[in-house]
């Protein structure tokens, strides 16, 4: 009997980097020189995988690797190191429509679960550039842009319902990570799990939660749209940390959670992760007018990025020469038919929003007595400080799911922020 070969797979370390690119001519070309001269950076930072910067000397690449658990939980946690075929599969899916916004993906190697793309330097992650109180004005229109492009590049308008279905079919197999997202973003926060980091100051808005019947109902509405209503391909995890950006340049990163699911979830979640830098902004110190001025800022962002996205996405359907098995133009070919096929437009564009909104609510709470928490709000070192700056964002977000018919335009959403600001620590006494 033959000897099983060894698993090509082992936890890289170094050495391993280096070994690795020097076996792939297009990295190799990239970097320049000789393994030797080449230096490596392990700048790990996200919550799974391991990543490296290498550089030599004409150039450099980005590496990453899935880890068989979770990288800040440890062992105990264990995942599928396949993610990373999904996140490759997604890159290489995306790459034609969403051109230079995303890193491109040099290589991928499907028994060592990694990826070798484009180095991302001088580039920060939004969510630090943010917390610093940096500005990066074409941030929010480039990330817009990339979510229009996908959305409609992968949706039924676009491509032939065998595409559609082979896109549904390979990523339906990323189960590990959509149970991730089942669990950590629809289940626990709504139930007492012990993943879930409530602060003892936001126990009272945690328990309301987990009460609130005519919430969990609308929570219940939007995780069984995740999972039946496969409108386009999704990023599944596009917060304000996986996008890397300068101040002309922005790149969207780590599209491990790749999923077919509503257009919606994309935009409400990068929606949230601007609400929640809103939030937190005060109790990042500062002078009070600068706080102001970037606060207002943030605001414009969360207008500008949904009606970018609205715009550009109708553009580009309107542009769209092919049309996906969805909606035959053919349909629509005289003028009353022209006129009615806008009308529907706006209509998919509206269903889009009223779901951003409610993935937004979602994302919120997920982010605060879940397990996931964001940097945002954990800079703020005093637990009760940081409770109020949550409490604001708990109580925004118990409206959106409560009274979704209040948010039907993007403006609505910006001139609520302030309402909810100081809701405080006692959901009872919060405006709903
Ligand atoms: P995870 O899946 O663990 O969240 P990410 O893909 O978010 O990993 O990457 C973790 C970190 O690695 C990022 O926060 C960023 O600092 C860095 N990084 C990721 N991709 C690149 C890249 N292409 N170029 C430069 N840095 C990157
Ligand atoms: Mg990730």
């Amino acid at each position: 009997m033959l000897d099983k070969p060894p698993s090509p797979y082992r936890i890289f370390t170094d050495r391993d980097v280096v070994d690795h690119l020097a076996d792939l001519p297009e990295a190799r070309e990239r970097l320049g020189g000789a393994p030797r001269d080449w230096r490596v950076r392990d700048v790990a930072d996200g919550n799974l995988n391991a990543v490296f910067l290498v550089d030599g000397p004409d150039g450099g690449v980005c590496v990453k690797q899935a880890l068989p658990y979770v990288r800040v939980a440890g062992e105990s946690w264990p995942l599928d190191v396949n993610r990373a075929s999904f996140e490759a599969a997604y890159t290489a899916r995306l790459a034609p429509h969403v051109k230079g916004l995303a890193p491109k993906l040099h290589h991928y190697d499907p028994g060592r679960f990694v990826l070798v793309m484009e180095k991302l330097e001088p580039h920060v992650i939004l969510r630090k550039g943010l917390i610093a109180g940096e500005r990066f004005p074409d941030a929010v229109r480039h990330v817009a842009e990339y979510v229009a492009q996908a959305a409609f590049h992968t949706s039924d308008l676009a491509v032939p319902f065998e595409t559609k279905a082979a896109d549904v079919a390979l990523f339906a197999q990323n189960r590990a990570l959509q149970r991730i997202t089942v669990d950590l973003v629809f289940t626990d926060p709504y139930v007492e799990v012990w993943r879930n980091k409530v602060a003892p100051p936001l126990e009272p808005w945690a328990a309301a939660l987990r009460a609130d019947v005519a919430l969990k109902t609308r929570v219940a509405e939007l995780r069984l749209r995740y999972l039946t209503h496969a409108q386009s391909l999704l990023h599944g995890d596009l917060h304000s940390g996986s996008v890397m950006a300068t101040p002309d340049d922005t790149r969207v990163i780590d599209g491990e959670f790749a999923w077919v699911g509503p257009t919606g979830f994309d935009v409400g979640d990068f929606l949230a992760h601007l609400v929640m830098a809103w939030y937190a902004k005060p109790f990042h110190g500062g002078a009070p007018e600068a706080i102001v001025r970037y606060r207002d800022a943030l605001a414009g962002d969360v207008a500008t990025f949904w009606l970018t996205f609205r715009r550009r996405f109708l553009e580009i359907w309107r542009d769209a020469e092919a049309a996906g098995d969805g909606l035959p133009p053919a349909h629509f070919a005289d003028p009353a038919g022209r006129a009615r096929l806008e009308t529907f437009r706006q209509s998919y564009v509206d269903a889009i929003f009223r779901d951003a909104v409610g993935y937004c609510a979602i994302k919120i709470v997920r982010r605060i007595v879940g397990f996931a928490q964001i940097a945002d709000f954990l800079v703020i070192e005093d637990v009760g400080r940081r409770a109020e700056a949550q409490g604001g964002a708990l109580a925004l977000s118990r409206a959106l799911l409560k009274r979704p018919e209040a948010f039907a335009d993007i403006a609505d959403l910006v001139a609520a922020l302030p309402a909810f600001e100081g809701a405080g620590l006692d959901p009872k006494r919060a405006p709903q």
